[in-house]
């Protein structure tokens, strides 16, 4: 495996394209992918967002497109690349156009949420790469407006999340206007049953990548848990972002209503904060996003769906405020801090409803994560009246665990680390009072996904 782009067999534009970007030498999964990719195989690749995946099927596939012209008709596409999520193909789409700015190829980017009329109108004009989220892809094939007759490189990207997503059917009714002799890329973060199943039909004599997960080797994300009340998350995480100082941090609500619910009241405890998920405008998310990276916004709420695929280097501050559902979620979350070599931290807010969560995550990482109790955040010890009955009658573990707390024994310890499970820890009422959790997100019962046409 050679240790150059050049080495890798790239031509020298697109050597000379990644060399203006700064990268001066290709990350593990360009290494395995580049060359089989080149060779013309199919690939199936484990690999998630931040291993430079995108340049590992992006360089070769423009290099192989660039070997010969056109050959179909105006409207025809030559590689088609799927992604879950706007954000995604977005990203997706400007790396093509960075990686090719040498060529003549053309690129276009097609997803929901935005008017179909320019996207028709680009499309017209010709393009040669094509970047599209399964569902308005499907609205243009119905209005005729595409032709994917000619594709002879097809990627899909994120595979597991677009299942998760439920596009099954759109991307069946999409392979099935493909012509057969073509090459299939396919690249999943996580390894279902039913990607097995999709690569078993999909892809000829795969050559396999596979790149260590993130959480496999990590070192440069410290994570930890913060045991606390639901109802003091917010305060908790004003405090880490106030004491911490931190200036960019991106935070995982399990819903979207959650996460707009928990901007708002960053905002109005004056932390900069803005939302991000599918509900929101594409013009909305990209404001958002745009403020993030820009860093007038300290603090980034986001769903799971709308996070995947951000490209947000050097992160350094990841909270999930809300554990997610699927332990797989949480490896992808951490995956967006310590990105590109860079050191982060991965703070997980633990309350005693979310035990079982976090217990199937350590049992997916196969090791416990370090636990941290915040002075003044002691869990247990949020009073009752903060929350409607109907919040204390769905949690009675929560009062169940101050009862076995017994009386107020430690104060306020200065941050403590357990390494183990925490007991129901007694201590003066915290800072911050004990307000209200998300509660009301959950039984909104938000899925938060959506974040693709
Ligand atoms: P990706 O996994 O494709 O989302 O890429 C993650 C980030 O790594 C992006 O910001 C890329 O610009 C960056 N990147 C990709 N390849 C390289 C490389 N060979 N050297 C340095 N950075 C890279």
């Amino acid at each position: 495996m050679s240790n150059t782009f050049a080495g890798l067999g790239l031509f020298p534009e697109l050597v000379r394209a990644v060399t203006e970007k700064g990268y001066t030498a290709p990350t593990p999964v360009q290494a395995q992918a580049i060359p089989v990719i080149l060779a013309g195989r199919d690939v199936l690749a484990g690999a998630q967002t931040g291993t430079g995946k995108t340049a590992g099927f992006t360089l070769p596939m423009l290099q192989r497109l660039s070997r010969h012209s056109h050959h179909g008709g105006r409207h025809a596409v030559r590689a088609l690349v799927l992604t879950p999520t706007r954000e995604l193909a977005a990203q997706v789409e400007e790396s093509v156009r960075t990686y090719g700015k040498h060529s003549t190829l053309r690129s276009t980017l097609i997803y929901g949420g935005v008017g179909i009329n320019p996207q028709i109108e680009a499309l017209r004009r010709g393009v040669d790469v094509l970047v599209a989220t399964p569902g308005r892809l499907l609205d243009h094939v119905e209005q005729r407006t595409v032709s994917l007759g000619h594709v002879e490189i097809l990627v899909l990207d994120e595979a597991d999340r677009m299942l998760d997503m439920g596009f099954i059917h759109a991307i069946r009714k999409i392979l099935a206007l493909l012509p057969k002799a073509r090459q299939n890329l396919l690249f999943s973060a996580t390894f279902s049953d039913e990607i097995r199943a999709m690569a078993g039909s999909l892809l000829r004599d795969p050559a396999m990548v596979q790149v260590a997960r993130r959480n496999a080797e990590s070192e440069l994300v410290v994570q930890r848990v913060h045991p606390v009340d639901q109802s003091r998350k917010r305060a908790l995480l004003g405090h880490l972002v106030s004491t911490g100082n931190w200036s960019q941090v991106l935070v995982f609500t399990r819903t979207k209503h959650g996460a707009n619910r928990l901007a708002k009241q960053l905002v109005c405890d004056g932390i900069e904060a803005g939302a991000i998920h599918g509900n929101k405008s594409q013009s909305a998310r990209t404001r958002a996003l745009a403020g993030f990276k820009a860093g007038a916004l300290r603090v980034l709420v986001a769903t799971d769906i709308a996070a995947r695929g951000l490209d947000i280097q050097q992160l350094p501050h990841v909270v999930n405020f809300d554990l997610p559902h699927v332990p797989e979620d949480y490896v992808h979350r951490i995956g967006r801090t310590g990105r590109a070599g860079s050191s982060g931290e991965a703070i997980s807010l633990v309350a005693h409803e979310d035990r079982p969560l976090l217990a199937g995550i350590e049992r997916l990482l196969k090791r416990r994560i370090e636990q941290h109790i915040v002075a003044g955040f002691e869990p247990g010890v949020a009073p009752l009246a903060t929350q409607t009955q109907e919040e204390v009658a769905r949690v009675p573990r929560q009062g169940q665990q101050r009862r076995r707390g017994g009386p107020a024994s430690g104060g306020a310890q200065s941050e403590q680390r357990t390494g183990k499970r925490q007991g129901a820890a007694p201590g003066k009422r915290p800072p911050g009072g004990g307000r209200r959790g998300n509660g009301a997100a959950r039984r909104a019962g938000d899925t938060g996904r959506a974040g693709a046409s």
